[in-house]
């Protein structure tokens, strides 16, 4: 080899880990969310008594953590506040809501209490026009919000708040005014749907925790390949799909905070499954990220 080219064998070996170092600055960045969009979260929280567990679905709601940038704030869509009107918490405090009965003691003692995010729900209000929205001052975190979050960030350091959900409006309205929530993304917020894909109370199968009625597997599949394949507007109307979505959204509260979900994504973003599997016959498990 010539000094020449050998002298350029060598600056060329040099310079490779210099440019590799430079690749990982500029991942590290991205990772800590300098400019990157937050994801988007969809759990189906079922049970309340997750809280207490220490199961597969738990493990994977732990394991969120090291998946994603911390965030600077969690903005939670639960099936458990539903409100006529949207309404956001601007709550500081927001306390540890016991929304449910004939629970073991033990789950009422468990208190998971971030501070909130006045700030970001006053922005939430004067940013969205597709709706008024309007100011809670004593909302606290329900359910749907501290059994899943409990797992995701125990340590309850990140500011958390809720935005409800207008009873009154069909799933379309969700729909769009989600759309205007995406702000929140490029600004370091989580924004997580809490409810369930199939949840028919009526038709829990205490004895089978583990197991699902045909129409509730039917259904959950059904959602999952239009998820797969990008077809919100089927979602949206889901009524339209049948006999299992009857049987499986026969109040639709829970279902709702996946719509955000939709609502939020934005072009050439894709769907990773966290979760899936049935609870006590009528309860969809599935969990979901997107970005
Ligand atoms: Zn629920």
């Amino acid at each position: 080899m010539k000094r020449k080219d050998f002298l350029k064998t060598i600056s060329l070996i040099m310079a490779t880990p210099i440019i590799t170092k430079a690749e990982n600055v500029i991942s590290e960045l991205a990772k800590a969310g300098a400019t990157a969009k937050m994801p988007l979260i969809f759990i189906g929280h079922g049970n309340p008594m997750n809280a207490l567990y220490d199961n597969n679905f738990t493990q994977t709601l732990k394991g969120i953590q090291n998946k994603i940038v911390k965030p600077k704030a969690i903005l939670v869509i639960s099936a458990h506040w539903l409100t006529n009107g949207t309404f956001v918490s601007i709550n500081p405090t927001p306390k540890t809501i016991y929304d449910f009965g004939g629970f073991p003691d033990e789950l009422f003692k468990v208190k998971y209490e971030p501070v909130g995010a006045p700030e970001l729900a006053k922005e939430i209000k004067e940013k969205i026009n597709y709706t008024k929205v309007q100011a809670d001052e004593t909302m606290g975190l329900d359910h749907g919000a501290w059994t899943i979050l409990k797992h995701m960030y125990p340590n309850a350091d990140i500011p958390t708040f809720e935005l409800s959900i207008d009873y009154s409006k069909p799933a379309a309205y969700h729909y769009e005014l989600a759309k205007q929530l995406n702000f929140l993304r490029d600004k370091g917020v989580l924004i997580i749907g809490s409810g369930n894909i199939v949840h028919n109370l009526g038709m829990v199968d205490w004895k089978n925790p583990t197991g699902a009625f045909d129409w509730a597997n039917e259904f959950d599949s059904t959602v999952k390949s239009l998820l797969d394949k990008g077809d919100d507007i089927s979602l949206v109307n889901y009524q339209n799909l049948g006999k299992s979505a009857l049987l499986s959204i026969p109040t639709n509260e829970h279902y709702l905070p996946m719509i955000y979900t939709l609502g939020l994504k934005t072009k050439n973003e894709n769907i990773s499954y966290l979760f899936e599997g049935m609870e006590m016959g009528s309860i969809s498990m599935r969990s979901f990220t997107i970005n």
